[in-house]
């Protein structure tokens, strides 16, 4: 039997600065420590493909995310490219996506990432309401983002994705509408619409108990996702996930993955792994993960084998997330394996889960209850 093909996703830690909301694991970027870490993730690339079962599997998807993966130079990202080729069997179709802040590329640097075989650009944009970036300290303006997205088509990208948030300090509905109409006007392929959350221990959270931002309102929040599965809708754009929608033929093929419970491989600071029914991660630190990288050894820090429920388990939690939903029969086994027999029917008869022929997925009420959903199945 030939092994199902595989995702591979790159994290690129740095960025020039923090954004108030942001909670990933990152580090400010500074060129000697880029230069240093581009030769670690290149040899852990290199032992993964000798050390995991990765090595003799076709690679589907290549996703360098972040941290601000153009935070490195084009011609760094190119040669972690290379090397991955060097090392993995890339299908000829593979989908390469490159995470950019609006602010850090040039045309140049799109163009060589174009020409090193990167199929698809994925922007962060945010707002398209310069106060909106203001309030959230989101450095660089809708002026860069709209330049940046012009130049990518000038390099010959045609897939092109946005990142906008809603429920941000200080957004109102109309001007939500308005972020939409603007990423509408530079036809994205694909639009991603994350709702804000507060992290612990951001900039933002610190302002929100200092009485110095509001705190998000989740029925506003309701208001703005409603509008934008009306707004996107329209424009023929389709959800097929709680947070995504696209241009049919456009779903991100790389973030199919982790909803349909298929394997990926994480290399960089902090990337997570799902192999053989295994997850495990790395180490959330630069300099622990360069010293282990040194030494030749995987930067790994926790492993969990899954037992075939929690794999079920899994499976039908990310799987509710999409528009197509999980075979009815899986949520029910696992509704069982978890003596969640009784919350389950309980979702259907509030009509946050909906069944249609042999077919479960969220409703379009229970996707905006999507992570309480998950956690009540877990
Ligand atoms: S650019 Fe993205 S990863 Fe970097 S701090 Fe801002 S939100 Fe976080």
């Amino acid at each position: 039997m030939t092994s199902p093909p595989l995702g591979l996703y790159l994290h690129i830690p740095f960025c020039r600065q923090r954004c108030d909301f942001c909670a990933f694991y990152l580090e400010i970027h500074r060129e000697n420590r880029a230069e240093a870490f581009v030769r670690s993730l290149k040899h852990e690339i290199t032992l993964s493909a000798q050390q995991h079962v990765a090595a003799n599997r076709p690679v589907q998807s290549v996703y360098f995310g972040g941290g601000t993966p153009t935070a490195l130079a084009a011609t760094q990202l190119t040669t972690i490219l290379s090397e991955i080729r060097t090392h993995l069997s890339l299908t000829s179709d593979c989908e390469i996506t490159v995470e950019a802040h609006p602010s850090t590329i040039s045309e140049e640097g799109l163009a060589q990432l174009y020409q090193a075989g990167v199929t698809r650009m994925s922007f962060g944009a945010e707002s398209m309401e310069d106060g909106d970036l203001a309030r959230i300290g989101r450095p660089g303006s809708v002026s860069e983002t709209v330049t940046a997205v012009a130049r990518a088509r000038a390099a010959g990208f045609t897939n092109i994705n946005l990142d906008v948030m809603y429920g941000l300090p200080g957004q109102r509905l109309e001007s939500w509408q308005r972020t939409l109409g603007h990423c509408l006007a530079l036809t994205p392929t694909h639009l991603s619409c994350y709702a804000l959350t507060v992290e612990e221990d951001t900039r933002l959270a610190a302002n929100i108990q200092r009485r110095r931002s509001p705190e998000p309102d989740e029925g506003l929040q309701i208001d703005m996702d409603e509008a934008a599965q009306r707004i996107l809708g329209d424009a023929g754009y389709e959800q097929y996930e709680v947070w995504n929608y696209a241009k049919p033929g456009y779903a991100c093929r790389h973030n199919l993955l982790y909803w349909t419970n298929g394997e990926y491989l994480g290399c960089g600071p902090s990337a997570q792994s799902y192999l053989d029914g295994t997850r495990f991660g790395n180490v959330a630190d630069l300099t622990v993960y360069e010293t282990a990288l040194t030494a030749s050894r995987l930067p790994i820090e926790d492993r969990t084998k899954l037992s075939k429920d929690e794999q079920l388990r899994d499976a039908v939690i990310f799987g509710l997330r999409l528009i197509r939903g999980i075979p009815s029969q899986h949520l029910h086994r696992h509704a069982q394996n978890y003596g969640h027999a009784t919350v389950t029917a309980q979702l259907l008869a509030q009509q946050l889960i909906e069944e249609d022929g042999a077919y479960s997925r969220l409703s379009a009420r229970g996707r905006l209850q999507a992570d309480t959903i998950a956690g009540l199945l877990y």
